[in-house]
């Protein structure tokens, strides 16, 4: 049971998870994953007003399958993170906000390596940013479209997200040389910790 707010204003103990293992009952063959994809994941109704409630909680999604072991915390959590006192459990990774949990859904879905991922991205933000450097620049993965990978970008221009439709080769050669890749910085700084995100390079930039 986890203590779940209103707007109403009403606390109610839900019957939400705080793990959910991925190769068992409820997990990625009971739809998971499309939860998480149709934004219905740890959805839970307020017995007072009746309002559909979608709460940023902490949860563990893990797989021995798939050899996967993810904290997801809340963004509101993010600051705690970077602080190293989220309390992740060593072996876990960790992502922040069900943007980043909906954008991880999709990489599984797809088959697609998160690593490599993340390297396309920093690629795609550097570019960005040489066309518009004082903008707020986020990259995010947000499915195939067709034969491409497409890629929300937004910061570029005001109020706009692009989409960047990246060919499946390019995405094969990063995939490819990836472990050389992840070795060089700014990627070894990207893999060090816990939470394998470009993200983490903000943190430089704010200094
Ligand atoms: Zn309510």
């Amino acid at each position: 049971m986890r203590k779940v707010t209103c707007r109403c204003e009403t606390s109610f103990d839900a019957d939400l998870p705080e793990e959910i293992d991925l190769d068992g009952e409820g997990g990625a063959s009971d739809g998971v994953l499309d939860e998480i994809l149709n934004g219905d994941f740890l959805a839970v109704t307020c017995p007072n007003c009746g309002s559909l409630l979608k709460p940023e909680l902490r949860v563990r999604l893990f797989s021995k399958k798939k050899g996967l072991d993810i904290v997801v915390l809340p963004e509101l959590e993010r600051g705690t993170l970077y602080s190293g006192t989220a309390g992740i459990p060593a072996g876990s990774e960790a992502i922040v906000g069900y943007v980043e949990l909906y954008e991880r859904a999709r990489i599984l879905a797809d088959s697609l390596d998160p690593d490599a991922i993340e390297i396309l991205k920093l690629w795609m933000i550097e570019k960005a940013e040489e066309q518009s450097p004082d903008g707020d620049i986020s990259v995010s993965y947000a499915g195939k479209k067709g034969d491409k990978l497409a890629f929300h970008l937004s910061g570029l221009k005001e109020g706009e997200i692009a989409v960047l439709p990246i060919d499946p080769a390019t995405y094969e050669k990063i995939l490819a040389d990836k472990a050389k890749r992840m070795r060089e910085p700014p990627f070894d700084r990207v893999f060090k910790g816990p939470y394998r995100s470009v993200r983490i390079l903000e943190l430089d930039d704010s200094d």
